[in-house]
């Protein structure tokens, strides 16, 4: 591997563009996406300031279920990143990425019942992962026409992917064809091989001012392999590579938690176990629905008690993590709420996510504190349609509808299904 080589491809490329189209670099804080990112920093801090026209996006999805150890990590990285972007002038922005609200792990899980992710429904990773950055991509590319995203994948990470970068790429050209339109894929390092890569980041310091040794340790203690960020469907699959969600089901056992447990994170247990919970019992029958969620034939979602019982085994794994890791939140007080939501607009009332909260803190919760003040409406509206029980159903019906797609950002399509549902109730 020759770094000057591929620091003056990257030069060369930052540039001669006629339109300073930005860049987007997808940052995992992996070793892939590290060595990229030193190599394009480095790259630049060659030319006077006044020619780092163009914006570098470093971007980095927090999939909200990210193994704890590694975001921890990731965020301290992302934090140096920021403040020496600024320190040294550099055209350098951090952009966090998550899930929206409804594509949440847990509100899809618990909510609304999906059983936990295999290879045959892998529903994650859209939501969770390429939605996010694909979103924030088009969102560059709408207020500047054109973007060029920066990937660190290599031809010797996997057979498959090789064969991909291979069929994308145009001979001779640096840039390839992305699916979004107007988007560009550069891929730097591609011909880089993982022992090449790893005396890079053991030599080169990080101009950012992060231990490099510290990653090398992180990859060492979890045996573990990458998780690139994740824009298409080619790129491997999350789930074969370790440093991706700690729920991560698609795989049998996760080893590279085991492996930072057996390295001296004997806090990260309760995490095991609740991923083994959820692998174990995908397939049982006495927690699945008997039919699908839109009422066709077919094993259904988690059936209510069961994702009660999840929620519960949920916080009680976080109790157990936070008396180690005090600052450390395995579910968010927005997804409790979609969870109550999702609950009640699918009639299950005979569990609620403020008694499951208050049996495993001892608190004293009400339905008031999972709910917006639209569930308290029902109660008047039970009174005032005292003789009229139908009446009651269909307006505490559409009043659910409207508040889910309130809660869940998620408005698009609120006419379409009220309208649905008032022309089932004149036909019942
Ligand atoms: S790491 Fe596993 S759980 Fe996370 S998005 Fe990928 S396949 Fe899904």
């Amino acid at each position: 591997m020759n770094v000057s080589k591929i620091q003056d491809e990257i030069l060369d490329q930052y540039l001669n563009d006629e339109n300073p189209r930005p860049w987007i670099v997808g940052f995992s804080g992996g070793k892939d996406s590290t060595m990229l990112l030193q190599l394009v920093w480095n790259s630049l801090k060659q030319i006077p300031t006044e020619l780092r026209q163009r914006k570098v996006y470093v971007v980095c999805n927090n999939t909200l279920v990210e193994n704890p150890k590694i975001i921890k990590y990731t965020e301290e990285v992302l934090h140096r990143i920021e403040k020496a972007a600024f320190d040294q002038s550099m055209p350098v922005f951090v952009e966090r990425t998550t899930p929206k609200l409804e594509d949440s792990f847990w509100v899809n899980l618990i909510g609304k019942g999906y059983p936990a992710p295999n290879n045959a429904f892998r529903w994650c990773t859209e939501r969770l992962k390429i939605s996010p950055t694909t979103e924030f991509i088009k969102n560059t590319i709408s207020e500047v026409g054109e973007a060029i995203i920066l990937l660190g994948t290599r031809t010797d990470e996997s057979s498959t992917r090789s064969k991909s970068i291979k069929k994308h790429t145009v001979k001779g050209e640096r840039l390839r064809k992305h699916i979004l339109s107007n988007a560009y894929v550069y891929a730097p390092i591609q011909e880089v091989k993982i022992g090449e890569l790893w005396q890079y980041l053991n030599q080169v310091p990080s101009p950012w001012g992060a231990n490099n040794k510290m990653l090398n340790a992180l990859y060492r203690n979890a045996n573990s392999g990458d998780c690139p960020l994740v824009i298409d469907d080619t790129t491997p699959s999350c789930g074969n590579s370790r440093f991706g969600c700690w729920v991560c089901t698609v795989v049998k056992r996760d080893k590279s938690m085991e492996a930072l447990i057996e390295n001296g994170e004997e806090w990260m247990e309760p995490l095991v176990e609740l991923r083994d919970l959820l692998k174990d019992y995908r397939n049982n029958p006495e927690w699945r629905e008997e039919r699908r969620r839109d009422g066709s034939d077919g094993i259904g979602p988690y059936k209510i008690e069961k994702r009660a019982l999840i929620l519960e085994s949920l916080l009680k794994a976080q109790k157990e993590v936070n008396e180690q890791e005090p600052d450390l939140s395995l579910i968010n007080y927005q997804e409790l709420v979609a969870i109550q939501v999702i609950w009640y607009r699918d009639n299950h009332f005979t569990h609620s996510v403020a008694d499951i909260y208050n049996k495993v803190y001892g608190t004293h919760l009400t339905d008031h504190d999972f709910k917006d003040h639209l569930i308290y409406e029902k109660e008047l509206l039970k009174e005032a349609c005292d003789e009229n029980p139908d009446d009651f159903k269909l307006i505490n019906e559409l009043l659910e509808l409207q508040k889910s797609k309130t809660i869940l950002v998620k408005a698009r399509g609120l006419q379409h299904d009220l309208e649905n549902r008032l022309e089932q109730f004149v036909k019942s």
